[in-house]
């Protein structure tokens, strides 16, 4: 099952992975981090994660920092 890591320390809120994933499995959480911000999570409960790392490579501040491919 592939999966991805966020760092939500780094996250600035933009919510462009958001608009990028292909199987929306990644969402606005109610936590914020030190800067403020609504982080993101990513909620699969169903294992639909490609692995394709499109969210990864869009995030503008690096914030998604592993992607594993299952
Ligand atoms: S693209 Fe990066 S900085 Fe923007 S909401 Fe997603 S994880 Fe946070
Ligand atoms: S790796 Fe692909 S499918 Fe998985 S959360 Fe990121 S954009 Fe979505």
């Amino acid at each position: 099952m592939s999966k991805i890591v966020i760092d939500e320390t780094k996250c600035k809120a933009c919510y462009l992975c958001i608009k990028e994933c292909p199987k929306k499995l990644i969402k606005v959480s109610e936590r914020t981090n030190k800067l403020g911000n609504n982080v993101v999570e990513f909620c699969d409960p169903k294992g639909e994660c490609l692995g394709c790392a499109m969210c990864a490579t869009r995030c503008p501040d690096l914030a998604i920092t592993e992607v594993y491919r299952g």
